[in-house]
């Protein structure tokens, strides 16, 4: 069996190693997922939800312990990894209460009734990237048991350690055997497998649009269920009448949180000419203040890139005489940094401007007017997320409305919250995560006349 050595990415320096699933190994988790889904599906609902809140108490009793391994797998600053492990016990606890809420409906008609049922799909492949590996785990996997299927999930090859504890904390909880598993592996094995295996009735797959795709022309072949979370290019509106201090002051946090490995990342800043001078000298000392360092600091905002590979191609995007306004701090040593980056003057052809880095890079651009930001922050394949700073609540509405975008903010860098929907316009993502219709989506609504 193949193994995978997990690196620290702010030492670069191996963590351990975790075995890789091959695709045999795949197929029989996958069977064996199968052969559990009717028992789980007949746990009486409540019984289903008192699992998953004693799923949510290992979780939370286990905090530091998943904390540490983000850490020291991931990069992630303390702070962060501290609230990902909190983050996964409150999506458990929140899809909890759907057991015994999936509801169908009555629906008179002559010479009888109707009555639906939301019916479990079966058997769900959650595949999973390696930028959030704890809190995209729990967004499939929570709603996913919720509504009685059973789960198979693929970390990412770079990032399985969460996972797997993950894993063995269902099992701890009582979680019946063969309801949620994890297999560490390669995409092009584990996550082809669960693509391809006729026994998997829905993909939930996060990652690149470029993998996306072939995802989605897998999942075809057999006409199956998906949702996809993709990539993202998406603005930060900041217009002349904004609170122009907040604004800056928090622009660095939503572009360079998780060092910009985040697919709601703000990558483009867009401001209103008459005050873009203004907005440079405030935004400066705001990315020269980001903490970056030593993820296990209390004290650490911003840590390392996931690894060497990732870093020569987030630095593809400042060459050489690229336009660099001004930089941010980043430590010396063996780990895979990168400081805080800003591009200013920027074209639009520049890759910087048009791709999605997936680092800290973010350009900053003029625009005149209304039209001209709506125009501008449209001028992409992507439209996951976006913020819009304004004094004006009438212009906050109208722009929200006018960009395409799913996850948009208003005088706020926030984009998040489990109990709102979370997806992608465009080839941002197909499909919707989140919120309190996500175990529907795990759902087939089956329809029942009965003559009266
Ligand atoms: P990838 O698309 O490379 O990988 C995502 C997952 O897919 C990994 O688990 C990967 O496995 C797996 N995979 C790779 N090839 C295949 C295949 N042929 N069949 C099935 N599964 C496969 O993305 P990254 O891991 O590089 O993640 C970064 C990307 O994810 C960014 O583009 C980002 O925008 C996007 N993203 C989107 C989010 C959203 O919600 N919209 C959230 C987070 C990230 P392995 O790693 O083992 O190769």
């Amino acid at each position: 069996m193949s193994e995978f050595t997990v690196l620290n990415p702010a030492t670069g320096q191996a963590v351990t190693t975790v075995p890789l699933t091959s695709a045999e190994q795949a197929d029989a988790a996958i069977a064996r997922a199968a052969a559990a889904q009717p028992r789980w599906r007949a746990v009486a609902p409540g019984d289903r939800a008192a699992l998953l809140r004693r799923f949510a108490a290992a979780v939370d009793a286990d905090t530091e312990e998943l904390a540490r391994l983000e850490i020291a797998g991931s990069g992630h600053p303390a702070g962060q990894a501290r609230w990902e492990a909190g983050h996964v016990r409150d999506v458990l606890q929140y899809y909890a209460a759907a057991p015994e809420r999936l509801c169908g409906r009555q629906i008179p008609v002559a010479g009888g009734l109707n009555v639906t049922f939301h019916e479990p799909v079966g058997v769900v492949g959650l595949i999973v990237p390696w930028n959030f590996p704890m809190p995209i785990l729990a967004w499939g996997m929570a709603p996913a048991l919720a509504a009685g299927n059973t789960v198979v999930a693929k970390p990412a090859e770079m990032t399985p350690l969460t996972a797997i504890r993950i894993g063995e904390l269902a099992a701890q909880a009582g979680l019946p055997e063969d309801v949620f598993q994890v297999l560490p592996g390669k995409g092009s094995v584990v996550g082809q497998r669960l693509v391809d295996h006729p026994a998997v009735r829905k993909i939930v797959f996060t990652g690149s649009t470029e993998v996306g795709r072939l995802v989605m022309a897998g999942c075809a072949r057999q006409v199956k269920r998906l949702t996809l979370e993709l990539g993202g290019k998406s603005a930060n509106i900041v217009f002349a009448d904004a609170d122009l201090e907040r604004a800056a002051a928090t622009a660095p946090y939503a572009v360079f949180d998780n060092a910009g490995q985040d697919c709601c990342a703000r990558s483009r800043i867009l401001v209103q000419r008459s005050v873009f001078d203004r907005f440079m000298e405030l935004f400066e000392p705001a990315v020269a203040g980001v903490k970056v360092g030593d993820p296990a600091s209390a004290d650490t905002e911003m840590g390392p890139l996931i690894s060497a590979a990732h870093r020569a191609h987030v630095a593809s995007y400042v060459p050489e005489g690229a336009p660099v306004a001004f930089r941010g701090s980043a430590p010396d040593g063996t780990g895979f940094w990168f400081p805080p980056t800003v591009l200013a003057p920027v074209s639009v052809t520049d890759p910087a401007y048009t791709e999605e880095v997936f680092g800290p890079v973010v350009t900053v651009t003029p625009f005149e007017d209304e039209a001209d930001a709506i125009t501008i922050a449209n001028d992409t394949p992507y439209g996951l997320s976006g913020s819009i700073w304004t004094g004006d609540i009438g212009r906050a509405i109208r722009v929200a409305r006018a960009v395409e975008s799913g996850n948009l903010s208003v005088n706020s860098h926030a984009s998040v919250r489990y109990w709102t929907p979370f997806g992608g316009f465009k080839q941002s993502g197909l499909g919707r995560e989140l919120g309190p219709d996500a175990p529907d989506s795990f759902t087939e609504v089956k329809n029942v006349f009965i003559a009266t």
